[in-house]
């Protein structure tokens, strides 16, 4: 697990003290991947990243709720490859629309079995 969270650079270092709580809250209302619907080893997503954010001075995004995404890490990993494209520099302004998209064809497959 924390190999994971050093691998994508979302290490807990530089982190709002507000963070934790705003994270568990996050957690609560949205307990399941948004692509892919898993409980496991899901993770709180910053569409934007914080350090980015941060660079380009929009600091608040760090605890803003429209800038969070749950996402699962392994074994599914949405995380990484959806989240972050699999680079952990990088990562898609656009991946709640592309994860809303997943979801919706996941219920509809599951829907025809
Ligand atoms: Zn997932
Ligand atoms: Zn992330």
């Amino acid at each position: 697990m924390f190999g994971w969270f050093q691998r994508i650079g979302e290490a807990f270092t530089g982190r709002d003290r507000r963070w934790p709580a705003v994270r568990r809250r996050h957690v609560e209302r949205f307990p399941e991947c948004a692509a892919c619907g898993s409980t496991q080893n899901v993770e709180v997503h910053h569409i934007t990243p914080v350090g980015h954010a941060k660079r380009t001075g929009r600091p608040e995004l760090e605890l803003d709720p429209d800038n969070l995404l749950m996402l699962c890490g392994p074994p599914k990993d949405c995380h990484w490859w959806l989240g972050h494209a699999c680079d952990d520099r990088k990562w898609r302004p656009e991946v709640r629309r592309l994860a809303d998209e997943i979801r919706r064809a996941e219920v509809r497959s599951q829907g025809d079995v």
